[in-house]
């Protein structure tokens, strides 16, 4: 299955070529937009190998470990590509009790994710259908969504987790907190060599009062997709999967946005986070010749202050500047 681009562009080259170009703009990471049945449905679709190969390798986690995380933060990346607001930031957290911990992403409505799980390291073996048992790694408890829009107050909600395999988790929430009926799926396929082979999903929503028909038509649709490692399996691009998933219901796409792991930490704001520490705290480790070290969990860089820049700092300290995000 081709879009009408490629479709075009792949008539102007001699039979048997690749459009190189072509193919390499459909593999970067994006998030597409669209809409089908005269605006009843809204979708979304995410293709991000690169994204959730930058988390595991920042972060070195396990295939298992992976396939949460990078579930996860795809399925923030569409929720923030959702909003409107520039400034609105989306933050998921899990919250099992599975050997995984806490898993937490954040996401603006730029494509821009990063995120992190508490324990990195799980092996478990591979669920009854051969698949990496995140279900499993991530147990029961729950799910909460913050929206952190600046200059108002955060709203936020929490559900239980469905089956901890995330997309069921992420589903579910849209249904119990948003009322909206929603179809998602968000799959990570990781190579023998433990990298991702792929990443990538989709969020598809019926609006009020949509047709009875259209919800039969977009049900009879899903019903033979089992999961969208399927779709992935079959290389398909963000456009591809909503063109298929919503065949017949007219898809329109919107917009199309490049997505990435990006994490905003750098080290003025570490010097910062060590300011906040309080004047009494960088005496004692300039005394005793300490240097501070300042970790982000988010992307799981270091920063190292020497004793003689906390000096410099006592010297200099004002009062911390205030935090911005991503
Ligand atoms: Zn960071």
């Amino acid at each position: 299955m081709t879009n009408d681009q490629l479709d075009r562009e792949g008539a102007r080259l001699p039979e048997g070529v690749v459009d190189l170009r072509a193919e390499r703009e459909r593999r970067e990471d994006h998030i597409v937009r669209g809409t089908a049945a005269d605006g009843m449905v809204r979708a979304f679709a995410i293709t991000a190998r690169a994204t959730v190969e930058e988390a595991r390798a920042r972060h070195d986690t396990t295939p298992v470990a992976t396939a949460a995380l990078g579930r996860l933060l795809m399925g923030a990346q569409m929720m923030g590509a959702m909003s409107k607001n520039d400034d609105e930031l989306v933050t998921i957290t899990v919250m099992g009790d599975g050997e995984l911990g806490r898993i937490t992403v954040t996401a603006d409505n730029r494509g821009h994710a990063k995120g992190f799980v508490q324990n990195p390291r799980v092996w478990l073996p591979l669920n009854g259908r051969g698949h990496l048992d995140v279900g499993q790694a991530v147990g029961t408890g729950t799910l909460s969504v913050v929206h952190d829009v600046a200059g108002m107050d955060p709203y936020s909600s929490e559900v239980e987790l469905v089956s901890g395999e995330i997309g069921d988790d992420l589903t579910y929430y849209f249904a119990a907190s948003d009322q909206v009926p929603t179809s998602l799926g968000v799959g990570v396929l990781v190579d023998r060599d433990m990298s991702v082979r792929r990443a990538g999903g989709f969020i598809i929503q019926l609006m009020p009062g949509c047709d009875d028909d259209v919800v039969a038509a977009l049900e009879a649709n899903l019903a033979p997709v089992h999961s969208v490692t399927d779709l992935l399996e079959a290389g398909m691009s963000p456009t591809e999967m909503l063109r298929h998933l919503l065949q017949g219901l007219d898809y329109q796409e919107l917009d199309r946005m490049p997505a990435d792991f990006r994490c905003g930490c750098d080290r003025s704001r570490a010097k910062r986070a060590v300011l906040a520490l309080g004047r009494a705290e960088l005496r004692d480790m300039v005394e005793k010749n300490e240097p501070a070290q300042v970790h982000c969990h988010f992307c799981g860089a270091d920063y190292r202050f020497e004793p003689a820049e906390l000096a410099d700092m006592l010297d200099g300290a004002g009062d911390p500047a205030p935090e911005a995000e991503i």
